[in-house]
């Protein structure tokens, strides 16, 4: 077969789906420097705006002059330290669970756990709009995978009436392209009612939604349904890494089969040192404050009411049309990538915009008065 990169690519290209690096120039709060022009960015994950932390850059700092720069080893053979351990308790705690156990990104946990968990003769039914890393871990797993159409739990119900095996079924919630969550109390029900594992990936909750900003599961008391609990690092954490937080005989056994734990270098002892320090903000009055102000944004940005989560797409249907409108926005000095296929259905193309603590009133409301030129409704 003749293989041609440059034609496959040409045509990526010619449906509106190429995407290219962008080097930003500097990025600090919510302003980047890109090709010498300043940007409001409503496009980060950086929800309680702490990746610009003066105290999480001071504790990465401090973390390096304690234990050094890399690990060494991956954390069975000899990698494992006391920051490490430190982390996992401080998650367990803030998850509410007996253990935790951290991976080098939020990807590489879901890669680990779903595969050691389930696989041939087993059953892994996921939201048609999970995230891409639970998608692969899936299929990875060797498992029967089925999808249910985004939060109809009837299909659902109907796929656990026959699914064969262990079951585990994987949801997120808050949906990291839509920003709507999943109705979680009526989820437990189903999935208890079978006798499922329920993996809730809360990515883009944490830090933002619940008491301290434990998530959804937290917001409705639920924390002791969940069996595997999931989410990152690198989002309103401000860092890098993942996590899954669950019994203490379940991680006790992804300690010896998630392979992209057993099989890869121990994180920085630095970033885990940081990122207890990031915990311990998020869960503290400095968190509680940033969400206030975070909440208050987004109420504004959303015409007065609250939205379910700090993403706030704006679906356009056409790949060209979310392109253009990215653009448009970006010379009034905004800053809101098009999310196109593959990353969303064809035709479901949308301008993805996110807001974070680090925005100041009056950049929400340039972006909302721009968004009113642009003819949107928000
Ligand atoms: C970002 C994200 C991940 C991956 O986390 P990383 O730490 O960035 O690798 C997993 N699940 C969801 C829902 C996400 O949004």
């Amino acid at each position: 077969m003749k293989w041609d990169i440059q034609v496959e690519s040409d045509e990526w290209r010619a449906r509106g789906l190429w995407r290219e690096l962008r080097e930003i120039e500097a990025a600090s709060g919510s302003v980047i420097q890109w090709n010498g022009r300043e940007l409001v960015n409503f496009s980060s994950n950086d929800y309680l705006g702490l990746a610009g932390s003066q105290e999480l850059q001071a504790a990465l700092h401090e973390g390096v002059d304690r234990y050094g720069a890399g690990a060494g080893a991956s954390r069975l053979v000899c990698g494992t330290l006391s920051p490490h351990l430190v982390l996992e308790r401080a998650l367990a705690q803030f998850k509410r669970t007996e253990a935790a156990l951290v991976f080098s990104s939020g990807f590489a946990t879901a890669l680990g756990v779903i595969p050691a968990l389930v696989g041939h003769g087993d059953t892994v039914i996921l939201d048609k709009l999970c995230h891409a890393s639970l998608v692969d871990a899936a299929r990875l797993s060797g498992a029967v995978l089925r999808v249910f159409p985004h939060n109809h739990f009837p299909r659902l119900e109907k796929l656990l009436q026959t699914a064969q095996g262990r079951v585990l079924v994987v949801t997120e919630s808050v949906f990291s392209m839509d920003g709507d969550r999943c109705d979680l109390a009526e989820l437990v029900e189903l999935k208890d009612r079978y006798g499922a594992w329920l993996l809730l990936d809360e990515a883009h909750a944490v830090g933002v939604l619940g008491p301290q900003g434990r998530g959804l599961a937290a917001e409705l008391g639920m924390e002791g349904r969940i069996d595997l609990h999931m989410g990152t690092l690198s989002k309103a954490l401000g860092l890098s890494g993942g996590y899954l937080a669950a019994k203490r005989q379940v991680i006790d056994w992804l300690i010896n089969r998630a392979r992209s734990f057993v099989y890869s270098t121990a994180m920085l002892p630095s970033l885990a040192h940081a990122a207890t320090k990031a915990l311990e903000v998020v869960a503290g009055a400095v968190g509680d404050e940033l969400r206030t102000r975070l909440w208050l944004h987004l109420q504004r940005l959303n015409g007065g009411t609250l939205p379910p989560s700090a993403i706030l797409p704006i679906i356009l249907g056409e790949e060209s049309a979310a392109l253009a409108s990215s653009q448009r926005l970006m010379e009034a000095g905004f800053l809101i990538p098009a999310i196109r296929y593959p990353t969303v259905a064809r035709g479901a193309a949308r301008l993805r915009l996110t807001c974070t603590a680090a925005h100041r009133q009056s950049q929400i409301d340039s972006l909302l008065r721009e968004l009113n030129v642009q003819g949107f409704q928000r």
